[in-house]
């Protein structure tokens, strides 16, 4: 039987809630333990030990369980990322993993998809979510995180020194409108796209039903 477990990895503070903090509030809510694993403290960014504070708190708000990689912001290599990712891993035993998509100008965020992409067994779903800085995202499927909105809000707002600098609020907003068309028009909605389509199609079932079985909506 599958672990009901699911591994989030994010280069910095704040990178896993704008793309999964929604799908990470409806995980939990349907029985999950949800892992956030940080790598690095985001200190191009502002104060490091404010950063982790403000990551705590946004755990905190999702409910899931949070880790730091210990790796240097603008420093994030794959060589280093994979034993990180490999230790997640092995400690939580996820059925399914979230990670950057690999088309993004952060070399961060690109360096932590191709580690996530090596590291994960083919019996793991490895899922690519979207940020600010993604370029080209193709989802191929859209999750209605309506019901988790107020918690995302809650858990973006907790990155007081992060939200109004980078207006964080309104990609949320302008990108959860975007994806909810047009299936789930008017609805708030988050987009990932599926690495591990390849066995989807040896198992003959569409991607979105596989989802669906997999973490049990
Ligand atoms: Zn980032």
């Amino acid at each position: 039987m599958q672990s009901k477990v699911a591994l989030a990895i994010g280069a910095h503070p704040d990178d896993i809630v704008l793309g999964f903090g929604g799908m990470a509030v409806r995980l939990i809510r349907a029985g999950w333990e949800v892992v956030f694993l940080c790598a690095t403290l985001g200190e191009c960014g502002g104060d490091p030990l404010i950063r982790r504070e403000e990551e705590t708190l946004a755990a905190r708000r999702i409910g899931a369980t949070l880790e730091f990689g210990g790796m240097p912001d603008a420093g994030v290599k794959m060589s280093a990322a994979m034993p990180m990712i490999r230790r997640a891993l092995e400690k939580y035993s996820p059925s399914i993993v979230f990670v950057h998509d690999d088309a993004d100008t952060h070399d961060d965020h690109v360096q932590l998809s191709k580690a996530a992409m090596r590291v994960c067994q083919r019996e793991t779903s490895l899922y690519l979510y979207e940020g600010p800085t993604t370029t080209g995202f193709q989802p191929s499927l859209v999750a209605d995180i309506s019901e988790a909105w107020e918690e995302k809000c809650r858990a973006l707002d907790a990155h007081q020194s992060q939200v109004d600098k980078l207006g964080l609020q309104d990609w949320i907003e302008s990108v959860g409108r975007f994806r909810a068309w047009p299936r789930y028009a008017g609805a708030m909605c988050e987009a990932f796209r599926a690495h591990s389509a390849d066995i989807v199609g040896l198992i003959g079932i569409t991607e979105e039903a596989r989802f669906k079985f997999a973490v049990s909506l």
